[in-house]
């Protein structure tokens, strides 16, 4: 081993060193001279006032420093300083001077006295600024989490310690965690969150909004931004997370939405909160193949009883049905008011139909109950629709009209019934959508025409009048009965376009007849339920004959039984009893199919009683006919039996004491003009 250099030659070697360093230094020597500068601290001028030669202390303005400059001679300890540097016109500099002893080698391996200091001087102002900055930001962090009531916290997933901002007390207070970060999250929002967090990327910001989990109870929800940074190995090595409460936010939101999508009569659901959930159980049954149901509901002749018992038991009604509703389905069951008394229900995740029907049933049981309404009780019915998702392949998107289609048809099968879609249903409907389309057209262009249809008089053996007939002309297929368009007298619009029309038609005929002198006695003319729902059809009626100056009494208007048992029948009273007032004959149209006993029908004025054909041509039923027609007489009323087609027939009921006839056997509807025809040929 060399041994070392003598300490003299040593401080020359030093010397050489700092006059040729390539950065700013200096050399001082343990009586504190400068010895060396390198070219770099004369030009910069570090410590501008001193030359070689002179005590450094003498440059050194902070006592501190000059005490620690002896330390470092006496000691050897390194220190270091930060020095400004003005420039006359620039901004100043900042230097970072560091001051270490080079110290003689001592005994047995020891440092020795010091020989000399090596001052390096760096320009450390690019560094300076960004550590200024970086502190500036934090405070603004700071502020703006403080001002909007923020909170962050930062988990260090490798020693478990927790740090928190110092921002939110509140917040803090219930985000902190023993074990697992999901410990803050509220029991009912737990498994979500918990789902969320195992799909999360580590690296990835994700937002969550939960409630905390409180143990004072107070409901808070907190929006949390997380995201776990990595180390340098690549693991993730702290979760960061910001914490916002959103509680009143949430309430805001809560509250618009309940406006949204609330129906405020029923608190049930409305329909745009409906479409949505339906959009749900359609994106769960594409992406999962869940198999979901769909039910509308709509309350049976709910426009009547708004209009005979008021509003308020209108609503009253309405409201029990949205309770029978919610005790009929699952709480997991979306109900909605679609509007009007229109309901719907989506049922996620059956198993079979029978899984949807269950409820269905339930609600048809609860509805048999009567409703209360200001000391009065009602019943009502609904009709209902159901349709299932069970078709994979099919757009689950046409369920709505599948059920409307369900609900369609209950209504037509005669209400208070429910009805499961059934693809064969949809053609049925397109049909029927024809069929009224085509019967618009035909109004338009007067296709219509009545046939007239003889009733005879058994006792004088002579024609009482005819029964107008509604008779389709058309030109393709030639003269079509009602059972070709029945549809229409059920469809509101429609039965009454062609209600108008066949009072107009018959007075036109009646008009003309009287002005030729044909003596057709009365004609009675059809009336069907929706006549009478503006109720003004007395006034109408009786306008109309005056208008053709027709007397009352040479018409009749037949209305079924079905019609005066139906809601609204004090309407229907009213109008009746106006009419018969006026001359107008009453008939109570194929009696014996609906549900109504005589007795039923005492309130009205009923002057015949037309007994339905079905009775007549059946046998068996004679014995029903019999009971009829004494019961009829004996309360004032004329019978008339329909469908008679043979002698055997005529003379049977004849022998009951019938008092007219009308059927084939003397005629079937004939057009206007063979009338006058039949008339002079009768009975001859
Ligand atoms: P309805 O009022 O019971 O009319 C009697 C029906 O029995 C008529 O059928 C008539 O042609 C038929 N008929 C008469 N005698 C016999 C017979 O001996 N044997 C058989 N098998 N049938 C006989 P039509 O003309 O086809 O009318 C059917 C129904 O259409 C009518 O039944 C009535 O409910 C309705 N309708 C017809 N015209 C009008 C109308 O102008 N307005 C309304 N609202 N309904 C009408
Ligand atoms: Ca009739
Ligand atoms: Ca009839």
């Amino acid at each position: 081993m060399r041994p070392p250099l003598p300490p003299h030659l040593m401080m020359d070697a030093f010397e050489t060193f700092v006059r040729h360093a390539p950065f700013a230094a200096a050399l001082v020597d343990s009586a504190f001279r400068l010895t060396a500068v390198s070219p770099d601290w004369a030009a910069h001028g570090v410590i501008p006032d001193i030359e070689i030669g002179d005590d450094f202390r003498r440059a050194l303005v902070n006592p501190e420093d000059i005490d620690r400059l002896e330390r470092c001679v006496t000691f050897g300890e390194a220190f270091s300083r930060y020095r400004s540097v003005g420039v006359a016109g620039a901004t100043p500099r900042i230097w970072r001077t560091e001051f270490a002893a080079t110290r003689a080698p001592g005994e047995e391996g020891e440092l020795g006295r010091t020989l000399a200091v090596i001052v390096t001087a760096r320009d450390v102002s690019g560094f300076a600024e960004t550590a200024l900055k970086a502190e500036r930001d934090q405070q603004r962090l700071k502020m703006a989490l403080e001002l909007d009531d923020l909170m962050v916290r930062e988990y260090d997933l490798r020693t478990g310690e927790i740090y928190c901002s110092n921002t939110s007390p509140e917040l803090e207070k219930w985000c902190m965690f023993k074990d697992d970060p999901l410990e803050i999250v509220h029991p009912d929002d737990r498994e979500r969150m918990a789902e969320l967090v195992r799909n999360r990327k580590d690296g990835e910001a994700q937002v969550f909004e939960f409630r905390l989990n409180r143990d004072d109870g107070v409901e808070t929800w907190v929006r949390s931004v997380g995201k776990k940074f990595l180390g340098a190995d690549g693991k993730p090595e702290r979760l960061v997370n910001l914490f916002k409460d959103i509680t009143d936010r949430r309430r805001q939101t809560e509250a618009v939405e309940n406006l949204a999508f609330k129906d405020p009569l029923t608190g049930l659901p409305n329909r745009a909160y409906f479409n949505r959930k339906f959009q749900e159980a359609v994106d769960a049954s594409e992406i999962m193949g869940e198999l979901f149901g769909l039910i509308m509901i709509d309350v049976d002749h709910f426009k009547d009883i708004n209009d005979t018992l008021g509003h308020d038991a209108g609503d009253a009604l309405l409201k029990r049905l949205a309770e029978m509703l919610h005790t009929a389905f699952r709480s997991g069951d979306t109900v909605a008011r679609l509007g009007g008394d229109e309901f719907a229900v989506i049922l996620r995740g059956l198993h079979s139909e029978a899984d949807m029907m269950r409820p269905v049933n339930a609600l048809q049981d609860l509805l048999r109950r009567p409703i209360e309404h200001g000391g009065r009780s009602f019943s009502v019915s609904a009709s209902i629709g159901a349709a299932l998702h069970g078709d994979l392949d099919a757009d689950p998107s046409h369920m709505i009209k599948n059920a409307d289609i369900a609900l369609y048809r209950a209504k037509d099968e005669g209400r208070n019934r429910s009805v499961v879609f059934d693809p064969s249903m949809r053609s049925a409907l397109e049909q029927r959508i024809e069929l009224l389309r085509d019967v618009r057209a035909a109004i338009t262009a007067k296709e219509f025409v009545l046939y007239y249809q003889p009733v005879v008089d058994i006792a004088s053996n002579s024609v009482s009048g005819f029964e107008a007939l509604m008779r389709w002309d058309h030109p393709e297929q030639g003269i079509l009965t009602p059972d070709r368009f029945m549809a229409a007298f059920e469809d509101q619009d429609l039965s009454l376009k062609l209600g108008d029309l066949a009072f107009e038609s018959a007075l036109k005929q009646m008009r003309d007849w009287m002005d030729a002198g044909v003596e057709f006695g009365r004609v009675a003319v059809n009336i069907s339920a929706a006549q009478f729902r503006s109720g003004h059809l007395a006034e109408e009626v009786q306008a109309r004959l005056a208008r053709w100056n027709v007397p009352c009494d040479r018409l009749t208007i037949e209305v079924t039984e079905n019609v005066y048992m139906g809601w609204g029948s004090e309407m229907v009273s009213d109008t009746v009893r106006q009419l018969h007032k006026a001359g107008v004959m009453i008939a109570l149209d194929d009696f014996g199919t609906g549900y109504a006993s005589l007795a039923n029908l005492r309130q009205f004025p009923i002057d015949r009683l037309k007994i339905d054909k079905s009775f007549v041509q059946n046998i068996e039923d004679a014995a029903i006919v019999k009971a009829v027609i004494t019961l009829g007489s004996s309360m004032g009323m004329k019978v008339v039996a329909e469908g008679v087609e043979d002698q055997a027939q005529l003379d049977a009921l004849a022998g009951y004491g019938c008092d007219q006839i009308q059927g084939y056997h003397f005629s079937r509807p004939m057009p206007a003009g063979m009338v006058p025809g039949y008339l002079r040929g009768f009975g001859v």
